[in-house]
């Protein structure tokens, strides 16, 4: 068995602190690899939350990075992080890190003006653990996530010119393309990486420098969340200006779809719902959607289609096209329901839209973990009409929950979901897949889908199907074990 040390790289962790996909993932992905045979810890910023969920730490070091980045006084902590099953070594620097707001902007959704220092702290501080900071671990493979991490490829390569040997190799993981972390060339000086750094071949994106652009160029080899997100963001259209660069590492890319946590999204055992249900015995199903309904004070009738939405709401997520159907969603006797928070304009519009009909429409403008589980159980739809979509969590949850997924044939949605038609209901359909991003296309979805939830017998079967799907992480984790093989073929004592 490989037993490969790896270092996981990032900036959020389910359950302590997320803010999307990328924290399912982070939290998720240790376990899995573990029953692989993988030695897992994970590097994390000391956000408060993830210092309250860490137990039993140590001081390992105080860290001493170039630049202002010491003004912050980091120290290095090490214990273990009793939610996520995983070891941890964490970032000590309130300076940095203790903020009113998110993880990456202030309340006002403005993005701190010190980012680049306080995602750089986290690269550098993961190459000084490939180079020996905690002699008793010292990791065969870094593996990072997104933007946040996009430098530990970086400050490895630099330490490996400097001490003209090489450390760990790396992998980079990419879980949203259009987030790139770019921020002005005159912060480059601050980061203390070698000058020829800073140049097309480098970091430099236009004059400027890219955080994300640095993991995809310095990696040893790079990953992204579904095959097809893997193909889409070599073209231009999908790939935010980096599709050059993906191209010419394509050879050196591959899309590894994400897994469902079913410790976390198990309708059988799923402690958040009024009743339990499973492909096997779906009946406790039904009870979820009156509890809903009579939770949300939608009109409480058993066989009206409930359509749902969780979702950031930005325009990533394709969620006009909804505001466009949903009067004719309701007109053909559905109801509607959506969770999610995010662009101002867009949560004004979803509450009008339920103001205007309280009775069909539904709308909880937050962040609310149990409830998301509550209405994906209940709902007989879930919608994730997407422009883009790198993998996508939330069809995967309704498929497990009984929700069909009706999505756009984008990413990991055109993955992981088959449409319903006469000749594949039989066969492998799961949902309902449209393309053109328009909401006459939604539209005629929706009808299909109506349509289709007519014919009970029809519906039923293509339902179980969907939730006997397997998206476990173990199928995810032997890719990742495959990859760091390759990277560290001699890890395995
Ligand atoms: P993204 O990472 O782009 O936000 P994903 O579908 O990959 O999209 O992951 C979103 C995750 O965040 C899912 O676990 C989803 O259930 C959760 N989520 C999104 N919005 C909310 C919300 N308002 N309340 C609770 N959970 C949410």
């Amino acid at each position: 068995m490989n037993t490969v040390r790896v270092l996981q790289v990032c900036a959020e962790i389910f359950p302590l602190l997320k803010t999307g996909g990328l924290a399912d993932v982070a939290g998720a992905l240790p376990a899995a690899l573990a029953a692989e045979g993988a030695r897992v810890r994970v590097l994390l910023p000391g956000f408060p939350a993830i210092l309250a969920g860490l137990e039993g730490s140590t001081e390992l070091a105080r860290l001493a990075p170039p630049g202002a980045m010491a003004a912050a006084g980091p120290r290095l902590l090490f214990g273990h992080l009793p939610a996520c099953g995983v070891d941890a070594y964490v970032i000590d620097a309130p300076a940095f890190y203790a903020r009113d707001g998110g993880p990456y902007a202030d309340a006002h959704q403005q993005p701190y003006p010190d980012n680049h220092l306080r995602f750089a702290l986290l690269g550098w501080a993961a190459a000084q653990l490939a180079g020996g900071l905690d002699a008793g671990w010292v990791p065969d493979v870094v593996h990072g996530h997104d933007w946040h991490a996009g430098l530990a490829p970086a400050y490895l390569r630099a330490e490996a010119e400097r001490r003209g040997q090489a450390l760990a190799p790396s992998l980079f993981t990419v879980h949203n393309l259009a987030y790139q972390g770019i921020f002005e060339a005159a912060h480059f000086a601050e980061l203390d990486l070698p000058a020829h750094f800073f140049a097309m071949h480098g970091v430099e994106f236009h004059g400027r420098l890219n955080f994300m652009k640095a993991g995809l160029y310095y990696a040893d080899r790079i990953s992204t969340v579904s095959p097809s997100y893997a193909r889409e963001i070599q073209h231009h259209d999908q790939g935010c200006g980096l599709d050059g660069l993906l191209r010419s590492r394509a050879h050196e890319l591959e899309g590894i779809l994400n897994g469902v946590d079913a410790a976390v999204w198990n309708p059988a055992v799923d402690p958040l719902l009024p009743a339990p249900f499973s492909a096997d015995d779906p009946a406790g199903k039904a009870k979820c959607k009156s509890a809903l309904q009579r939770e949300l004070g939608l009109t409480r009738a058993a066989g009206t289609p409930l359509f749902c939405v969780v979702s950031r709401l930005t325009e990533q997520k394709g969620l006009h096209l909804i505001l466009e159907a949903l009067p004719r969603l309701v007109e053909q006797g559905a109801q509607f329901a959506l969770l999610g928070s995010g662009d101002p304009a867009l949560e004004a519009a979803f509450r009008a839209a339920a103001e205007a009909n309280p009775a069909a429409v539904a709308v909880r403008i937050g962040y609310d973990e149990p409830f998301a589980h509550r209405l994906i159980a209940a709902s007989d739809v879930i919608m994730v009409p997407s422009h883009y979509e790198p993998c996508g969590l939330t069809q995967l949850y309704g498929l497990a929950y009984g929700a069909l997924p009706l999505v756009r044939r984008v990413g990991g949605l055109a993955d992981t979901v088959a449409d319903a038609r006469l000749e594949t209901l039989d066969g492998d359909a799961t949902g309902f897949v449209f393309e053109p991003f328009t909401a006459e296309a939604l539209e005629a979805t929706i009808r299909r889908a109506l349509a289709l939830y007519r014919r009970r017998g029809d519906w039923k079967l293509v339902r179980q199907r969907g939730m006997r799907q397997n998206f476990g992480w173990d199928v995810a984790a032997s890719r990742y074990m495959a990859l760091y093989g390759i990277l560290a073929p001699h890890s395995a004592p």
